[in-house]
């Protein structure tokens, strides 16, 4: 399942324990294949 970073908007394929954004390290990323657009957050 690809995510995609609600910052910078880059997807991002390999999530691990955390979730993440590799590129910008913004940690709210959005399930792409989602109707709703929900909001996985990790703190
Ligand atoms: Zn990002």
């Amino acid at each position: 399942m690809a995510y995609v970073c609600l910052q910078c908007g880059k997807q991002i394929k390999d999530i691990s324990n955390f979730v993440r954004c590799p590129y910008c390290g913004y940690r709210v990323v959005t399930k792409e294949r989602s109707s709703l657009a929900r909001e996985v957050s990790t703190d």
